[in-house]
């Protein structure tokens, strides 16, 4: 079993201008290859100190990976630093250096001679190519150790994490020591009915540690093994059972993807019409790239005339029950629908507080509509948090409901 040590280098990271998210990414990406992070370490530009975590990281892990520190500045000493902690030697590669005249030709800027640094490789280093940036990074192999550095900039650090680094180390991993990880995406369902499902589900299988993250309204799934063999799978295939349809996507898949692909692959078209989210129903659904392929709009129709005129809901019905229930929000499904000639119209109203608005309905109740050519159904729900909370946890709540009805799954008992 491989573990991994992260050294960020930065002074700024030292000090909290700036939060150290590479490691949190890199770690991310070691997960699937069921890599535990064993120890990150913040470090400043200092050279005998970014020596010093090397050799820490070194003792705990067979992975090391840092990020920083490979600008042309005086402070930018990543390179000298592992060099001497390792005690390789530093030179200025020929092709390095003429990658780096070429960039800045062809940006038709000026080079200057304190450039050239980037061009230095480690003895015996492998460069990692700089796609985005000017700075290289370098994988060594030493004394049965990886040890990856990249740039410190985000947007150069993932390019060269996810394409060259996490490849480099999954090819080094034998199959007895590749863990692996599973991640399912629960939506609609509390956090402690999830848990107490996949508890059962998992019982008497061993090794694998399971992970929650609640995203309002969605709970991300983790079961990591950090050792091979087919528990994993069998830990997938019993978690999916017992959560049935509440799992709508799977690893990198998104709820608004999926229902996408549902929507499109069945050659149905959708319209929206939400009150008390403002158009963040629609704001998820057009995140899906190709969405315009099955989505056709929506409304925000927010106050009583935005929902009689706009979608036809019946004044005296508003008048009398107020805008929060099952048959307003089926009006606005069927109002929608046949404004945007769709397949399928959706709706929600609800409250998300602090205040009423003049509503009997107490803060978080959302009712939530959808009509298809012959009918129309309702749900109403008290969901939990502030109003922000509310309006994400509705938003998720509509989503789901749409991709249970469109996969022919019952819509019922959804929070
Ligand atoms: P270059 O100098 O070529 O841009 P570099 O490798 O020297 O690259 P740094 O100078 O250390 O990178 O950092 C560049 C930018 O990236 C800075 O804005 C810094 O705040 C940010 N950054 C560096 N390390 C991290 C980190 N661990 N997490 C988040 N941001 C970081
Ligand atoms: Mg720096």
């Amino acid at each position: 079993v491989y573990s991994c040590s992260l050294l960020a280098v930065g002074d700024e990271l030292l000090d909290g201008r700036v939060n150290d998210t590479n490691s949190e990414f890199i770690t991310e990406k070691l997960e699937p290859l069921g890599i535990a992070v064993a120890l990150r370490i913040i470090v400043g530009d200092d050279n005998e100190r970014i020596g010093n975590a090397l050799s820490m990281a070194l003792m705990v892990s067979e992975i090391v990976i840092i990020t920083g520190g490979l600008g042309p500045t005086e402070d930018d000493l990543t390179r000298e630093a592992v060099a001497d902690a390792l005690g390789l030697t530093l030179s200025r590669d020929g092709e390095l250096e003429e990658n780096l005249k070429g960039f800045f030709a062809a940006m038709g800027r000026q080079m200057s001679p304190t450039n050239l640094k980037q061009a230095d490789l480690i003895e015996g280093a492998e460069p990692l190519t700089a796609r985005l940036g000017t700075a290289p990074g370098q994988w060594i192999e030493h004394e049965g150790k990886m040890i990856a550095i990249v740039p410190g900039v985000p947007r150069e650090m993932r390019d060269m994490i996810e394409n060259d680094v996490i490849p480099r180390i999954s090819e080094r991993l034998s199959p007895g020591e590749a863990g692996g990880a599973v991640t399912l995406l629960v939506a609609a369902k509390p956090e402690s009915e999830v848990a107490e499902s996949i508890q059962k589900a998992l019982a008497g299988i061993d090794g694998i540690k399971v992970s929650y993250r609640a995203m309002v309204g969605q709970i991300e799934v983790r079961l990591t093994s950090h050792a091979a063999g087919a528990e994993l799978a069998e830990a997938e295939k019993r978690a999916k059972e017992s959560l049935g349809p509440w799992v709508v996507a799977e690893g990198d898949e998104t709820l608004e993807g999926n229902l996408g692909r549902e929507l499109r692959s069945r050659g149905l078209t959708l319209a929206v019409a939400e009150s008390c989210t403002g158009g963040m129903v629609g704001e998820r659904i057009t995140r899906a790239p190709g969405s315009s392929e099955y989505f056709r709009g929506g409304v925000i129709a927010y106050n009583y005339d935005a929902k009689e005129r706009l979608l036809g809901v019946g004044r005296v019905r508003l008048e009398e029950m107020g805008a929060v229930n099952e048959e307003v929000a089926k009006e606005m499904a069927v109002g929608v629908r046949q404004r945007f000639s769709a397949d399928l119209g959706v709706s929600l109203t609800g409250v998300a507080g602090p205040e009423s608005g003049g509503e009997d309905e107490p803060v978080g109740t959302v009712a939530f509509g959808i009509a298809d050519e012959n009918n129309a159904f309702a749900w109403k729900y008290r969901l939990p948090g502030d109003r922000q909370m509310i309006r994400q946890f509705a938003t998720t709540v509509l989503l789901a409901i749409v991709y249970f009805y469109v996969r022919g799954e019952e819509v019922g008992n959804v929070r």
